[in-house]
């Protein structure tokens, strides 16, 4: 009996010479409306489904092929008596091969203005169906869901090699298919719902790349995007310069962009194994990037510097004189880029940093499950602070404190930041203990650390910490407050006058 392929997709790619080929490998083809007229208009020989069925196809296309006569053809064993017996009964001949692709739900979603009925029109009923029918019955029946594959499926016929592990292969492909595609669906919903934390959450993403290795060279990894990238994603960004990302260098690059998209005016984040080494804001870009540089010298060197103003080609000569991995930018001037390509290994990416920025959920992974929670996004102004002592801070301080809190929220806990005139001077992270943090950020600020401000991402315990900052010349403390010992920490600033806000949000960071 003639083999059989039924052929219905929305990406039509490549289509006609598949077609033509299983032709000459003696396949009949059976197709869908559209598919149909592409192939007959190509001067391919196929069968209309309805020709099949006997049975129209209707309501928009929303019913094609979801027909016992193609379902039993797709599913029915080969070598089952039962199953032959009952194909002959209904009158069912089998289908070997079923070449599907879906309705371009993930293309819809992304279209500018597109229609709520339009996306859900562009949900596959029929495709899926037939997807997995064969799929499941993949000892018989041979599944194509990728264009990619029909050449190598041809060359495959053609030389008697199609066996059970290649379609046990395509059908595994099918399930991963189909699977992503209802996760898309199944996301569209839940934001739709407004569901945050549903009963199951599924996840879904995209390769990206193979990464060399992952956070070390005996680790294996990959980068993974999520279909539609609405954030301040790396994988929306355009690599103009330099070696292929690392694993490393997409934490900490994605580290800093978080870093920075809290800050409107001309910025310079440099970032190290994910906490921020220095933090700079001005009026112009070289100016915020020698705030971050001046911050710390030390640490920048082979760090991650974003930006999210244009570098024009004073920032670029002075970004030129350090070893950084990467550099992230909405854009370079071209002399810019003139100055910075002189280096060969310099990562140059540009990335878009407009639009919607924000991550509605975050994923950390532990052994057998993962946590989800909300980004922290919590925000803090003026008048949301309580004075805690005597002295209340100057317009000056007050502008600092805002900085160094903003700042202290990106740093690993325990986490002490001190700051002076929209710079951060000293950043004490991801220690054991509060006080350690904070002779850390002394420590680092040096001379500096006179007439800062300092800000704790969590409420001092005891007053040793407060103690520390005074003697090295700090004037003003942001902290969240709440800690049973507080007037302790309230009397020490009192005694040397210096000012302490709350701000009653905490930041702890991990
Ligand atoms: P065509 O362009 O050939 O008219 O349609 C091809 C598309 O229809 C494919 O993406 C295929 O997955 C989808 N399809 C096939 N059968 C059905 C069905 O019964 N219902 C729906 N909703 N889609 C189908």
């Amino acid at each position: 009996m003639r083999k059989r392929a039924l052929i219905s997709v929305s990406n039509k790619e490549n289509i006609t010479e598949f077609a033509k080929g299983l032709l000459e490998l003696g396949y009949e083809i059976i197709s869908t409306g559209g598919t149909l007229r592409s192939l007959l208009a190509a001067n391919i020989e196929a069968k209309a489904v309805d020709e099949v069925t006997g049975f129209p196809e209707i309501m928009d296309g929303r019913v094609k092929t979801l027909h016992p006569l193609i379902h039993g053809a797709l599913l029915a064993k080969r070598f089952n008596s039962e199953h032959i017996k009952q194909m002959e009964e209904n009158n069912i001949s089998p289908i070997d091969m079923v070449v599907v692709n879906l309705y371009p739900f993930k293309e819809t979603l992304g279209k500018p203005g597109v229609s709520k009925e339009e996306i859900i029109e562009n949900i596959d009923i029929g495709g899926p169906t037939m997807l997995r029918s064969a799929a499941k019955n993949f000892e018989d029946v041979t599944v194509i869901v990728d264009p990619t594959d029909y050449e190598g499926i041809l060359t495959a016929i053609r030389t008697e090699t199609l066996n059970i592990e290649t379609r046990k292969r395509l059908a595994a492909k099918v399930f991963r298919h189909t699977a992503h595609y209802d996760a898309m669906i199944a996301n569209y919903f839940m934001e739709e719902t407004n569901e945050t934390f549903p009963e199951t959450y599924t996840v879904t993403y995209e390769k990206v790349q193979d990464l060399r290795y992952g956070e070390n060279p005996h680790q294996e990894a990959a980068f993974y995007k999520a279909p539609v990238v609405n954030t301040l994603s790396l994988a929306a960004a355009t690599q103009l310069h330099g070696k292929e990302l690392s694993y490393n260098n997409i934490q900490d690059a994605n580290a800093a962009l978080e870093i920075l998209a809290d800050y409107e005016d001309p910025a310079a984040v440099a970032v190290k194994h994910m906490n921020p080494c220095g933090i700079g804001v001005a009026d112009t870009l070289s100016v915020a990037f020698n705030r971050a540089y001046g911050a710390d010298p030390i640490s920048i060197f082979g760090g991650i510097v974003a930006l999210n103003r244009e570098v024009d080609s004073p920032t670029a000569e002075k970004l030129s004189e350090i070893f950084l991995e990467i550099i992230i930018a909405p854009s370079f001037s071209e002399k810019a880029l003139e100055i910075l390509t002189r280096k060969k290994n310099i990562r140059l990416l540009e990335l878009p940093m407009s639009g919607n920025n924000s991550v509605n959920h975050k994923l950390t992974s532990v052994n057998g499950g993962v946590l989800i929670q909300s980004q922290d996004n919590g925000k803090i102004s003026k008048e949301d602070l309580t004075v805690a002592t005597k002295r209340k801070p100057t317009e000056q301080e007050l502008e600092d404190l805002l900085f160094a809190w903003k700042a202290v929220k990106h740093v690993k806990s325990n986490a002490i930041v001190l700051a002076k005139g929209k710079q951060t001077i000293g950043v004490g992270a991801g220690q054991m203990n509060r006080v350690g943090a904070a002779k850390i950020a002394i420590e680092q600020a040096g001379e500096k650390a006179k007439g800062a401000v300092m800000s704790s991402d969590a409420f001092f315990p005891m007053p040793d910490t407060v103690e520390e900052a005074i003697k090295a010349g700090v004037t003003a403390i942001i902290q969240p407050g709440g800690s049973k010992r507080d007037q302790d920490s309230i009397d020490v600033c009192d005694e040397h006058g210096i000012a302490m806000v709350y701000t009653s949000m905490r930041h702890f960071k991990h």
